[in-house]
């Protein structure tokens, strides 16, 4: 078998597989899933393999049902600005293929090369351009999808307004596998941004992110496309590692970063508005310098000191991933004492801290923890800092395996018994990977 059908991104394997099976049609897809259904195979179902709650790796015994070869985009319409497309399109392919002709598909994320349109929709990706366009959830019309019965639920709606009873596709959004399998997507695009503008500012030790936050959103208004956050030892690990593709100021050095994009159609207008917004905050003294894109290409290197996540990421496994959702004002005091507190429980690990700050999701990764129980003693430290509740422990990645142990953290359990309801009714014998988000 294949070693790259055994894990996810997060490295972590939890079995064998009895095979891999690659259909290349919605069709195929039905006459396995009733095989499997009959005989209660269970399923591992598995997109571009790029997420980091093991939610793809299979676990002893399970057949995984990639979803590869279904990756045709269908149509492009123009007048209403959507594409049908089948579920196993890499999502920068279609981002291409969209922004060759004057549209964008808006959710965007670092593993855009790997992941699929349907992973994307089966774990309501978030990514950089939350802040503007919403996650997933925002940009899918409709899904057509395969039940673990085999029964094909669809077409995708593709209308932008439709109250014909319950959405079946918002329910299937975020399920992360465990309720069909997503084959065809219809999705909305917004046109094309001509002008972008990517500015890296260093803040002052005083200013917070959320004060920064706070400025640029009324500042830069309708125009604000991405509010990235770095915390020191980020960037310091990232330039250790030849990973910083631009020369940054040498006062940079030991500040957070903050990474801001915007975008627009005039691109003077543009520049004028973020060069007048790095004056202020400069003379307003909560910011010590910034740096400005002058071209597409130097927007790509800033960008890539932020992406920098996944090398930085490979340097640490085996690690723990947190991708935590909490109120912007809390970021600040949550980073310090997380810091701390990992400081002091586990000493040999080291740990990073940076996120899509516009959008409340705050990304924490620590390692080595090549235990066990080093994995727990981490997580335990910084879940047990945020509000029951009030807080997520998976902002954007989703629970699979990984986050299963805290999910009664952020839902209450009639929430969960509900899910449990949801997930008996459409998967009676939970074939459809089994033991991700809940045991059945
Ligand atoms: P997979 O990893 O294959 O699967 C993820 C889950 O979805 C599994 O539970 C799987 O069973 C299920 N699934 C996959 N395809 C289907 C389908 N067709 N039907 C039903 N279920 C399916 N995530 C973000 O949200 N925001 C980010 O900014 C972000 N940045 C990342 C950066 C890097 C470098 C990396 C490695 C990952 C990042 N991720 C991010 C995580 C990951 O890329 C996303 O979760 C992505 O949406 C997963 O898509 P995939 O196709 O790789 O799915």
């Amino acid at each position: 078998m294949v070693d790259k059908y055994l894990n996810d991104w997060s490295g972590t394997r939890y079995g064998t597989p009895s095979d891999v099976v690659l259909p290349s049609s919605t069709s195929e897809i039905a006459a396995f899933l009733r095989e499997c259904h009959e005989a209660r195979s269970p399923v591992a179902v598995q997109g571009g393999r790029t997420g980091v709650s093991g939610g793809a790796a299979p676990g002893d015994g399970e057949r995984v049902l990639s979803i590869e070869r279904l990756n045709q985009v269908e149509e492009f319409d123009p007048v209403e600005g959507i594409v049908i497309a089948n579920a196993g399109v890499v999502l920068e392919d279609l981002q291409s293929l969209v922004e060759d002709r004057g549209w964008m598909f808006p959710v965007d994320l670092g593993s855009r090369g790997s992941c699929q349109i349907g992973g994307n929709a089966a774990t309501n990706a978030g990514g950089c351009r939350v802040v503007k366009y919403g996650n997933m959830r925002q940009s899918v019309l409709g899904i057509e999808a395969v039940l673990a019965n085999g029964t094909v639920i669809g077409p995708p709606n593709r209308l932008v307004k439709n109250n014909a009873g319950y959405s079946l596709s918002h329910l299937l959004i975020g399920s992360e596998g465990t309720l069909g399998v997503i084959t065809r997507l219809a999705l909305r695009l917004v046109p094309l941004p001509p002008a972008r503008r990517t500015l890296l500012v260093a803040l002052a030790p005083h200013c917070s992110v959320s004060e920064l936050l706070a400025h640029s959103k009324i500042m830069l208004r309708g125009a604000l496309s991405a509010i990235e956050a770095m915390w020191p030892d980020y960037i310091e690990e990232a330039s250790r590692l030849r990973l910083l593709t631009r020369e940054l100021p040498s006062c940079f050095q030991g500040k957070r970063i903050i990474l801001i994009e915007v975008e627009g159609t005039s691109d003077k207008e543009l520049l004028q508005m973020i060069e007048a917004f790095a004056e202020k905050q400069l003379a307003d003294g909560l910011i010590v310098d910034a740096v400005l894109s002058t071209s597409e290409r130097d927007a790509l290197d800033l960008w890539r000191i932020r992406e920098a996540v996944a090398d930085i990421q490979l340097s640490i496994r085996p690690y723990v991933g947190f991708d935590l959702g909490m109120s912007a004002n809390d970021y600040e005091q949550f980073a310090a004492t997380a810091k701390e507190r990992l400081t002091n429980v586990l000493p040999s690990a080291r740990s990073f801290f940076f996120g899509h700050v516009g959008d409340g999701n705050l990304h924490v990764q620590v390692g080595p923890c090549p235990s066990a129980t080093e994995r727990a003693v981490a997580e335990d430290a910084l879940y047990e800092l945020l509000s029951p509740l009030k807080t997520s422990v998976t902002a954007e990645h989703g629970v699979g395996r990984k986050k299963k142990r805290f999910l009664a953290h952020s839902r209450s359990q009639a929430d969960i018994e509900t899910m449990k309801t949801l997930k008996r009714a459409l998967d009676p014998h939970c074939i459809l990977n089994p033991g991700r988000i809940f045991d059945c």
